[in-house]
């Protein structure tokens, strides 16, 4: 087990590779079936791309976009695109891997997919953001579409950018019913209102349902819980409103300038304000100042990483102060801090189940895309709510089962690999994986191996 301070291998695709690995003995016949696992781990296309983009200083600038396709094996592939300069193919294979993963879960018929552009939005314009992802969108070709691969926003993109993206290919594909193409679009362009923040609504029923059905002993409700969110973004900002709403008292949030702590509670709503007139929430009056990563130290009763990945490690897992980790963003926390958190007693709901809110709404989207309907919005977030809280159930009975099952799962693992190294106690996010593979794994062999 890693302790504070080693350092640890942060690329993010080894880190895929590591929850899987903990998830196959717990996954009945995959072990015995090593050939399968590899088939659902490996991802089954990568597409780098280079954009020239002619930038408003008047010269062609050079940008480098990825589009990975993780599986097809329950659907087409589902998955948002994010504009950030740590974009990267590893990054952006474990993205995908865990959009597979999340789309089983919750049980939405998508495969995983995600896609990147390397670039910093704060230093483009807005017609530069258009030209770059008109030109990103092109050069995808027919690598994405309604029945193949269905892109949507993730860090630094908006329905704004999925607008252009649907633009952009119903212009290279004219007469054809195209708003299935991306999901995230502004509700005039077939999008559903409930989709902006569904992240964080998600993240906000799993849970109260959590909760509610007992998963932190003695508490059942967040009313007068201290929250602390990290990031303030589309899902942050959405989650410190909804848990707010609730009861509980956000007493810390950041975004990628820095933090602010108000052990009484923050006015979300005013903080929100502040952020929209100077660009972040650091300087909001009355709040003590505190760097972007100390907010995650900031004690509390549940702590939501909402931004980026690998922000919970072996270096600061000792010190986080809080009884449960919601993960609203996708790979917020360490193999290696998972261990030291479960070695404190903190809690974890990962984030294939607690941020899959957002890919939930994506397919009611889709879906009244492909059927040229227009869906009411209290209906899809009730059957959000519904959706989430029953992945949650999945999920919590699922551990139970593998936790006591534990010695018959070594028993097999023992025979069928020759190793007596003991499997890792099962926790939250390897029930999840388990139950996301075996999905996966019983639709691939009801599909077969073509040819
Ligand atoms: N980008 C979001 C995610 O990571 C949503 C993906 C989607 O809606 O397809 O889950």
């Amino acid at each position: 087990m890693a302790t504070t301070g080693v350092t640890e291998d942060l690329n993010l695709h080894h880190i895929t590779r590591q929850q899987f690995d903990r998830a196959v003995p717990f996954a009945d016949n995959l072990h015995g079936w090593r050939g399968i696992a590899e088939w659902l781990f490996e991802p089954e296309h990568i597409m780098e791309v280079t954009l020239p983009v002619l930038l408003d200083d008047g010269f062609v600038h050079m940008f480098r976009g990825y589009r990975v396709l993780h599986s097809a094996i329950r659907g087409p592939g589902k998955g948002g695109v994010r504009f950030h300069p740590d974009a990267g193919v590893d990054e952006v294979k474990a993205l995908a891997a865990w959009m597979s993963w999340k789309c089983a879960l919750v049980d939405v018929p998508f495969g995983g997919a995600k896609g990147g552009i390397v670039c910093d939005t704060h230093r483009l314009s807005i017609g530069e953001q258009e030209r770059l992802t008109r030109r990103f969108t092109a050069s995808l070709g027919d690598t994405i579409g309604p029945h193949t691969d269905i892109p949507a926003p993730d860090l630094y993109t908006n329905a704004q950018t999925m607008a252009w993206m649907y633009d952009t290919y119903s212009m290279m594909h004219p007469g054809a019913a195209n708003l299935p193409v991306v999901t995230g679009k502004p509700v005039e362009l077939g999008g559903l209102a409930a989709r902006d923040g569904a992240t964080a609504r998600g993240a906000f029923y799993v849970t109260e349902h959590f909760l509610a059905i007992g998963g932190l002993a003695g508490i059942d409700s967040l009313d007068g819980l201290r929250v602390v969110i990290q990031g303030f973004g589309s899902a942050g900002r959405h989650a410190a409103q909804l848990f707010r709403d609730a009861g509980a008292l956000i007493v810390a949030v950041s975004d990628s300038r820095g933090g602010i702590h108000d052990p009484a509670g923050l006015n979300v709503r005013d903080a929100g304000r502040f952020k929209d007139e100077s660009g972040t929430v650091v300087g909001y009056p009355g709040a003590e100042a505190v760097p972007s990563k100390g907010v995650l130290e900031i004690p509390c009763d549940i702590l939501i990483p909402a931004a980026i990945e690998n922000q919970i490690t072996s270096r600061n897992a000792g010190r986080i102060d809080t009884r449960l980790v919601v993960e609203a963003a996708n790979g917020p926390t360490t193999p290696a801090a998972d261990d030291i958190l479960a070695d404190r007693g903190i809690k974890l709901i990962p984030d294939i189940l607690a941020n899959a809110g957002g890919v939930v709404v994506s397919y009611f989207e889709w879906a009244q895309n492909i059927e040229n309907q227009q869906w009411d919005d209290a209906d899809v977030v009730e059957k959000l709510r519904k959706k989430m809280r029953r992945s949650t159930e999945v999920v919590i009975t699922r551990r139970a089962s593998l936790a006591e099952g534990l010695e018959s799962y070594q028993e097999a693992w023992t025979n069928a690999t020759g190793s007596d190294e003991p499997i890792p106690k099962p926790d939250l996010r390897t029930a999840a994986q388990v139950v996301a593979i075996q999905r996966c794994r019983t639709a691939a062999l009801q599909r077969g191996v073509w040819p």
